[in-house]
């Protein structure tokens, strides 16, 4: 075994990898870039080299320096995560040629499977059914638009090169292949330099169901079930699980009979992910076989109990796979969300800066159920625009499918996060999906569920009488410390006041104090609009993020934000602000004018922190709704703006090049 490995990534994985490899006895060797120097990944590892600036192309893309940074702390082996190089077969090479193991298959697999023309092609040969196409290379525009109308619209435009959803569009007609060609050619040239497209039939209601697969350099092959990935936004994975509630055991042992088919094909070594796309008939197509550890390997380990990362140590040491294919047995049900630092009101739009708050719950087995969070920050670290925007993996595994759904929820629910744009409303309003809780799912579910985009629902009865009932109750607990804080006179507010008023957003809600006792653990008697009183008991204090406790029956953990004269409650991707009044007070209250929000109506804002790419109108040009405004490229993406009406510009106040931040104005019309 080794004694010493270095991890040449960031962030979480790198995190998740040093775990394992400190379980298993053998010293770690984090690396970083300017920007990482205070990184978690660097604090955990045994030693840490610095290996250049912040862009990952200057950094964690350069092989040179991650050789150098091997031989000066004696690394054996390097395991690369997912992203950067954990796909470069040059760079395993680079590393074989150096004497130090890649902890990863051998480059001749990373190669056939790199490039998704070819790995169809393998995989076609090697007897996997998949995705019917085109399997040569586009040409133009004119081209595109040929091949995909033999194809039968709609299609599937893809970079061969892709990867993390990148380069790849939807076209239904002529003139969205065209488009769609050159959008997907310019992404592909930027993200991967590589700008080879090619062009499949697209599969409607499509889920994204994918196989583990595990190997060892003696022949030994195995799966370890699947993963349902169809849960996505722009092609890029948000929730995963494991099962799938789609497959049944034929289809399950088909596909992972296939899956392990393509593996040996292709002498594959170490752990990786087959992909496939599933029709609504339970037909199943070869999509690419990622040749690396997957963001969503967790909900695997968590049904199978096996420990994916020390698999791939294990096997890259050269030693036999342990496990049959008879030994592998599902059990449970486990759920992973990916916490983004975008903000899921603006379109998902990226949201960089520091976590002045970040408490995720706490991490281990709750009766039946196991939480698990793999994440690369902590307190106060920074999400920067240089890297991929992912905070964390919250993973819950419960018995069954319903039970991980609340767990999740439950564990949502308790996941503090403060500075930045986060997606832990849509998360927790995703727990809560009728659809999603039946798993009718496919991989349009967000575009479909919210063709609108998402905004934070309004409060129901339940929330309504939770965040009622929890604001008398903090009002209450805030109060009674002030009258006993030193050097005050008395209690001078006097007689317990039973009698409130909760401006809850604009509505006035009436609720009383039957009887209770403040101290703490507060325990209240709390009716709300009349109704017959519930009992609420919680420890909370004044200054703690999470009002945890007992409404009724009911486990509830709220999260309390202070506000202007009042608190943003949050449960269940619910959110109000609660503003605690006397029946007088509100009254008044009613009377108070509405403050009105600015118009920005005939203003292009900037709708994230982002590069201009370019400008497509001239001032004084009359435009139709649809048509493009201006090209932002922001995270790698090109963002294309479009009116969202006919207007005339009147003026423009951005050029190509400018770097701008969220809210800027790029264009006013007129
Ligand atoms: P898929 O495996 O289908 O591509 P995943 O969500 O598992 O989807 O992986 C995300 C993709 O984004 C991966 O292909 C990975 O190569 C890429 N990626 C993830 N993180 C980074 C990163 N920090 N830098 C560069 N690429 C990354
Ligand atoms: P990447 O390397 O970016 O992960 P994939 O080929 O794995 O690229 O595709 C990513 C996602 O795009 C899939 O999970 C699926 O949602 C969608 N997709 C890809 N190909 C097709 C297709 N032919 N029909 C329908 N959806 C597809
Ligand atoms: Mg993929």
């Amino acid at each position: 075994m080794f004694k010493k490995i270095l991890i040449a990534n960031r962030g979480e994985i790198a995190c998740r990898v040093i775990k394992t490899a400190r379980r298993m006895g053998i010293a770690t060797v984090a690396i970083y870039s300017e920007a990482d120097a205070d990184a978690v990944h660097v604090e955990m590892a045994d030693e840490a080299v610095a290996i250049g600036p912040a862009p990952a192309s200057q950094s964690y893309l350069v092989a040179d320096r991650i050789i150098a940074a091997c031989k000066e702390t004696g690394a054996e082996a390097v395991h690369p995560g997912y992203g950067f190089l954990s796909e470069n077969a040059d760079f395993c090479e680079r590393l074989e040629a150096e004497g130090i193991v890649f902890i990863g298959p051998k480059p001749k697999a990373i190669r056939a499977m790199g490039d998704k023309i070819t790995s169809k092609k393998i995989a076609a040969q090697a007897g996997v059914s998949t995705v019917p196409g085109f399997m040569g290379l586009i040409k133009d525009a004119a081209h595109a638009a040929r091949i995909a109308a033999e194809i039968g619209y709609p299609v599937m435009i893809k970079a061969s090169a892709g990867g993390g959803g990148k380069g790849m569009r939807v076209a239904g007609n002529d003139v969205e292949a065209r488009e769609g060609f050159e959008r997907s050619r310019s992404e592909a040239a930027s993200s991967f330099g590589d700008d080879r497209i090619f062009i499949e039939k697209f599969i409607e209601e499509p889920r994204h169901i994918e196989i583990q697969v595990l190997a060892d350099a003696f022949g030994n092959f195995i799966h370890l079930g699947e993963r349902e990935c169809s849960i996505q936004r722009r092609n890029q994975k948000v929730v995963e699980e494991a099962p799938s509630p789609f497959l049944d055991e034929a289809t399950r042992q088909a596909m992972g009979s296939q899956a392990v088919a393509l593996a040996k094909a292709v002498d594959y070594q170490s752990a990786g992910t087959v992909e496939f796309i599933v029709d609504r008939n339970r037909n199943f197509y070869f999509l690419e076989m990622n040749t690396r550890l997957q963001v969503e390997h967790p909900v695997t380990e968590l049904v199978t109990g096996i420990d994916l990362v020390e698999q791939m140590i294990r096997i890259a040491a050269g030693e036999r796979l342990q496990i049959t294919q008879e030994e592998v047995k599902l059990e449970g049900w486990a759920i992973e969300s990916r916490l983004y630092a975008e903000d899921p009101t603006r379109n998902f739009l990226p949201s960089i800066g520091r976590l002045a708050r970040y408490r995720p719950p706490a991490e281990g087995r709750y009766g039946s159920i196991v939480v698990r969070n793999d994440t690369g920050v902590a307190e106060g670290s920074e999400i920067s625009m240089f890297y991929d925007p992912m905070i964390a993996k919250l993973c819950a595994h419960a018995p069954d499918r319903p039970g991980a759904i609340d767990a999740m929820a439950a564990a949502l629910d308790r996941f503090v996060i403060d500075g930045i744009a986060h997606n832990i409303p849509f998360l927790a309003a995703l727990m809560r999906h009728p659809r999603w809780r039946e798993g009718r799912l496919s991989t349009a579910f967000i575009a479909e569920e919210y063709p609108e985009g998402f905004s934070i629902p309004r409060a129901g009865k339940t929330e309504r009488a939770v965040f009622c009932a929890v604001a008398l109750a903090i009002e209450l607990i805030r109060r009674d410390r002030l009258d006993r804080l030193p050097g005050r006179l008395g209690p001078h507010s006097g007689d317990l006041r039973r009698d409130w008023v909760v401006k809850l957003d604009q509505d006035y809600v009436p609720v009383s104090l039957v009887e209770g006792m403040i101290s703490i653990p507060a325990e209240l008697d709390v009716s709300i609009e009349g109704a017959p009183p519930v009992t609420l008991t919680s420890s909370w204090r004044p200054g703690e993020p999470i009002w945890e406790g007992r409404i009724g029956r009911r486990e509830i953990a709220v999260q309390v934000r202070p506000v202007l004269n009042g608190y943003e409650l949050s449960w269940q991707g619910v959110a109000s602000v609660a503003k605690m009044m006397t029946p007088r007070v509100a009254e008044l209250d009613r009377l108070m004018p509405e403050r009105a929000t600015p118009d920005t109506s005939k203003k292009l804002l900037c709708p994230m922190p982002g590069l201009v790419v370019s400008i497509a109108v001239k001032e004084g040009q009359e435009v139709k709704a649809g048509e493009v405004l201006a090209v932002v490229e922001a995270m790698k993406m090109e963002n294309v703006l479009r009116a969202e009406r006919d207007c005339t510009i009147a003026a423009i106040n951005a050029g190509p090049g400018d770097s701008l931040a969220v809210d800027a104005v790029i264009m006013e019309f007129a």
